[in-house]
């Protein structure tokens, strides 16, 4: 088939080329987002590839559609930025990659936990100038801490598994229960026990109207003075601002953040030369005890590989007709 690949960098380039190998599909690899000045560009194509900034709204679906694309595939899990119910009046099937790296994430999760509690991010710095002293780089032990949990799908069970080693109690909420998290020893509870009684919190459900904002003011207010948050799931998951007064205020002792609100005005992009206009994201850079990521923790080799082969099998499964258990309607969500 022949497939339009939007938001193209050359590591996307390497890990599809090499799954497309021998050259069963026609790649042609656009750098920029899909967005509604760059549709035009996939006219002629039945299938586009996009990922997590591209926009899907209902003009750019029709804007496709009605230049011959019927299939959408996406290069991640998330869908937030599709409107699923366009694509299925206009006739056009969406898949996803539903998972591609639960161990990536898990493990960068808890690269940035260690970073930010041994200071290691400012370790490095200090002893490249030949600063080696200790003062300000104090941290705890993880072993006998609590972590909470909040979803406990393959991410965060994952994630639990990797702290029950470190030998930290785990709390868990989900709206659904995973009986692999009680076999670890993790406790379900309902929100405000876990606020109040974790020392770590991580984040790993996804970004619904439910969990639009989940930490917010009230919900820090609960929080254990001094505790850590960490999220690598989706920005909005967050009031960015409500945490910068919980920082300000030291209710909130560490903040390690692999996404953020605003991201897609950011992420991805060598914004090095520039000057950066957002004044949340900036404050939120000054803090020592904030660890901030590009959105990066899915981005491993393994990855990059599972994503290239899942998306070639699920426009395989379109093109020749059979059921594709990656796609989504709005009835399989
Ligand atoms: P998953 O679907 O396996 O697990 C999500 C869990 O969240 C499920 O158990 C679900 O029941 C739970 N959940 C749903 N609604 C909830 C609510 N209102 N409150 C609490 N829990 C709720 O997903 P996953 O593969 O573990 O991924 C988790 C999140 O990680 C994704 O939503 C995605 O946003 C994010 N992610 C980030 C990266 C990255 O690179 N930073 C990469 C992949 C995924």
């Amino acid at each position: 088939m022949k497939v339009a690949v939007f938001s193209t960098k050359a590591y996307d380039r390497q890990f599809l080329e090499a799954a497309n190998s021998p050259k069963k599909h026609e790649l042609v690899f656009f750098k920029p987002r899909l967005d509604r000045d760059t549709a035009i560009l996939a006219a002629g194509f039945p299938a586009v590839c996009i990922f997590v900034h591209d926009q899907v709204d209902a003009q750019i679906l029709e804007i496709l559609a009605s230049n011959g694309t019927r299939l959408v595939a996406l290069r991640c899990a998330g869908f937030n930025n599709v409107d699923l119910k366009a694509a299925a009046d206009l006739g056009i099937t969406i898949v996803r990659v539903p998972a591609y790296s639960p161990y990536g994430v898990a493990e960068h999760a808890v690269g940035i936990i260690l970073s930010l509690n041994r200071k290691i991010h400012r370790a490095y710095n200090r002893v490249r100038e030949g600063n080696f002293a200790l003062d300000g780089l104090l941290g705890f032990n993880l072993n006998g801490r609590t972590v909470g949990i909040i979803g406990t799908g393959k991410i965060g069970l994952i994630l639990g598994q990797i702290m029950r080693g470190f030998g930290c109690h785990l709390l868990a909420y989900d709206v659904y229960q995973n009986p692999e998290l009680e076999t670890l020893g993790g406790k379900y509870v309902e929100l405000p026990e876990l606020f109040a009684k974790s020392d770590i919190i991580s984040l790993h459900c996804p970004l619904i109207p439910q969990t639009y904002h989940l930490i917010n003011e009230a919900a820090i207010a609960q929080m254990k003075p001094g505790m850590m948050i960490i999220n690598t799931s989706r920005g909005a998951l967050i009031d960015t601002q409500a945490v910068i007064e919980g920082l300000k205020s030291g209710q909130i002792g560490y903040l390690g953040v692999d996404v953020y609100e605003q991201e897609s005005e950011l992420f991805f992009e060598d914004l090095s030369g520039e000057i950066i206009q957002d004044d949340v994201f900036q404050r939120l850079t000054t803090f020592p005890n904030v660890l901030i990521t590009g959105h990066q923790a899915f981005f491993t080799a393994d990855a990059l590989r599972n994503i290239a082969d899942t998306t070639f099998s699920n426009i395989a499964d379109i093109e020749e007709g059979r059921p594709c258990p990656n796609e989504i309607c709005q009835n399989n969500i």
